[in-house]
């Protein structure tokens, strides 16, 4: 599936393609970072602090000097007073510009410097007395290496030209939409973002308030939603079989479990069944905060999916979390008379066929398993239901090769990543999104202690007291990103460390780097209590469910992010006794990793906790984990409530009345970025 890697070429051309600008349609919406006023001269003792000025000024005085380093200093006034130019980088050629006397236009920033008021490498242009002003603000363009302002400028501005009048510039919204939304026509607000006349107000434009700005923030929610409106549009004319059922197994099931449903569950667990009876496939997500007890409501989507004659696959990411849900299928299937088969990549070669035969014959209904199951020697007789857990975890080729295999299977998708709402709708409006929002009862809250490093002796002596008295804990390794070998090094330095400490303890370690046979004997040893305390990397991050343990050490916690955190700690707290999770932290603590670490000790919701990663981090961040066919936003701001929440109606809108301006807006906004769609 690998592209062409295209090599970058140094061209002009090559330069345009990185920033995505191949036709004109491209440049007109390369927007401005920002602006520079030079419609205006300022005197020099008038300079704002903080934000640059154009001044007009004549020099006095111009030298090279040796202070520590060889630099050109130049002292200028004006008729109001007088400050130094300084270049640590200059070209011969300006040193014979500033020559004594000389009228200067310049701009820069100005700041208090060692000589009094100073500007540090101002642009600056040789001019005459009465000096032509340009009548807009100077536009500052995204660029890249190796292509100047001057150069963008003119190749956007000419682009410009050649656009008016034509289809390039046409709106794709029509005046009465434009009315209910309060915003400018489309060509309105490009020409004033490029070229604004001096009577705008710089700081509208700056914080991208003005209304010009609001106009290209809406497109480029609405060109999202459109196009992952249109791919959900799309999957729904495939067929799917109706999973109708008579609800024998599922009330059988429900009648075995040792407690009963959430609110939540039987909300969500509804919302499944209804898509399960529907000709065309489910594309449904399934969100809930760790522990909010996903793994049944998947079970009982695949119980519908048997009663209706097909079979059901059940797939996560690691071989550990595979196997959680194998045992937990096990479990409460089993004593209905159904056999679930188990397919990873580690089984043995004729034990993989085995079930690779049966499932291909249709004899095995359930099966669960690792990203083996979307091998392509793995076919299914009638496939009708597909889930998937933390499906970010996959690889995009695996999640495309699940793409194929579901093409007509019914296709649910758990994340214990929860994201705030209104980044849901904008991300997953390819995506029917079901909340499990409310934790099973009887679960006492985490409580999370901040320790510093220096105190790990008494850590130590506190999981070895818990051990002891028939508790189980979690050691949690620092997370070291540069290095997977270091990081295995300190796991075992870090295992070995405790089992000298606390030697009437068993002790297990698992990490990544353990063969899958011998991570799934740790993990049951565990399970079975035989291991008491379990060292582990961040291995155990994504659904392992030990109810018994209710302990956890993050070592260095300083280190990871604030899903991971919450992810990490939602491994204890799983059963009936009161649950500790300690972050142990090295000295000193950065501003960001001050902050992570005091919302995840204030908080225990993870809706809360993503939201709070979001203010701290900005969507930008946030959403790299999704990278499906989406657009990345290079105006909009995802927090914007009230936007995104009427892009996606006017989606809705224009999808159903207007296909040719879908196409058209679609062209506009994404044409140019394709590549960078795809990824
Ligand atoms: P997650 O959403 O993180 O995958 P799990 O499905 O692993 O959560 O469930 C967490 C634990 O809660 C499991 O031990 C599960 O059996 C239990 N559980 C699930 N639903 C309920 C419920 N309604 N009442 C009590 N316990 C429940
Ligand atoms: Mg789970």
């Amino acid at each position: 599936m690998a592209k062409p890697k295209t090599i970058p070429d140094n061209t002009l051309t090559g330069k345009l393609a990185r920033l995505g600008l191949r036709t004109d349609a491209d440049f007109i919406v390369h927007l401005p970072l920002r602006y520079e006023d030079e419609t205006r001269v300022t005197h020099i003792t008038d300079a704002p602090l903080g934000s640059p000025a154009q001044f007009q000024v004549r020099v006095l005085d111009c030298e090279v000097v040796f202070r520590p380093r060889r630099q050109l200093i130049a002292r200028v006034a004006d008729e109001s007073g007088a400050m130094t130019l300084r270049f640590l980088n200059f070209y011969p050629s300006q040193q014979k510009m500033l020559q004594v006397g000389t009228l200067l236009r310049i701009f820069g920033e100005v700041h208090d410097g060692y000589l009094g008021e100073e500007i540090i490498h101002p642009r600056f242009q040789v001019c005459d007395e009465t000096p032509v002003l340009p009548d807009c603000l100077t536009p500052v363009y995204p660029t890249t290496a190796g292509l100047g302002q001057g150069t963008l400028r003119r190749l956007i501005s000419r682009a410009l030209e050649r656009c008016e009048g034509t289809a390039a510039m046409t709106d794709t919204l029509s005046p009465a939409c434009l009315k209910s939304l309060n915003l400018p026509e489309f060509a309105t607000a490009i020409r004033l973002l490029h070229t604004p006349p001096p009577t705008v107000r710089l700081a509208d434009l700056e914080s991208r308030k003005h209304p010009a700005w609001r106009r290209v923030q809406f497109d480029e929610l609405l060109a999202q939603q459109l196009s992952l409106r249109r791919a959900y549009f799309a999957r729904r004319t495939r067929v799917a079989p109706k999973l109708a059922a008579n609800g024998k197994l599922t009330s059988a099931l429900l009648a075995s479990l040792p407690f009963s449903l959430t609110a939540a569950q039987v909300r969500t667990w509804g919302e499944i069944a209804a898509d399960l009876i529907q000709p065309h496939p489910m594309q449904r997500l399934l969100q809930g905060d760790v522990g909010s007890g996903k793994t049944i409501v998947a079970a009982l989507a695949m119980l519908q999916a048997v009663e209706a004659g097909y079979q059901a696959a059940l797939m996560a990411p690691t071989e550990i979390l595979a196997e959680q849900h194998y045992r937990k299928l096990r479990l409460w299937l089993e004593p209905l008379g159904l056999k679930v088969a188990w397919l990873t990549g580690s089984l043995k070669a004729k034990e993989k066929r085995t079930v690779i035969s049966s499932v291909g014959a249709g004899d095995t209904v359930l099966v669960v398993g690792t990203h083996a199951l979307i091998e392509s020697n793995v076919g299914f007789a009638r496939l009708g239901l597909a889930i998937v857990d933390e499906q970010h975890r996959f690889g995009v080729r695996q999640r495309l090769a699940l793409k194929d295999k579901g093409q007509f299977a019914h296709q649910l998708t758990m994340s214990a990543t929860p994201i705030p709402r209104t980044l849901a709708m904008s991300l997953y409006a390819d995506l029917d999104v079901s909340v499990l929002d409310e934790l099973p009862p009887g679960r006492t809250p985490i409580v999370t202690k901040l320790v510093a490093e220096t105190r790990r002796d008494d850590v130590v002596e506190r999981v070895r007291a818990a051990c002891v008295a028939g508790g189980q804990a979690y050691w949690v390794c620092p997370l070291i990103e540069e290095s997977e070998t270091l990081q295995l090094k300190t796991a075992e330095e870090t295992h070995a460390m405790l089992v000298a400490a606390m030697p009437d303890v068993q002790i297990g370690l698992v990490h990544g780097r353990l063969k899958n046979e011998e991570k799934a004997a740790v993990m049951s040893a565990f399970v079975d209590q035989k291991i008491r305390l379990l060292v582990a990397t961040t291995v155990i991050e994504v659904g392992v469910d030990v109810p018994n343990a209710s302990l956890m050490v993050i070592e260095h916690a300083e280190r990871f992010g604030l899903a991971q955190l919450h992810q990490l700690r939602g491994r204890v707290g799983r059963g009936a006794a009161h649950s500790t999770c300690i972050l142990l932290y090295a000295q000193p603590l950065g501003q960001l990793a001050r902050a992570r670490l005091k919302v995840i000790y204030e908080n225990n919701d993870g809706f809360e906790i993503a939201n709070q990663d979001l203010r701290l981090r900005g969507p930008g961040e946030f959403i790299g984990a999704r990278q499906s066919g989406l657009p990345l936003m290079r105006y909009a701001d995802l927090e914007d409530v009230e936007m995104v929440a009427s892009a996606r109606n006017m989606a809705e809108e224009m999808l159903e009345q207007n296909p040719a301006q879908v196409d058209a807006h679609l062209a506009r906004w994404l044409g140019g970025r394709e590549d960078l769609l795809k990824a």
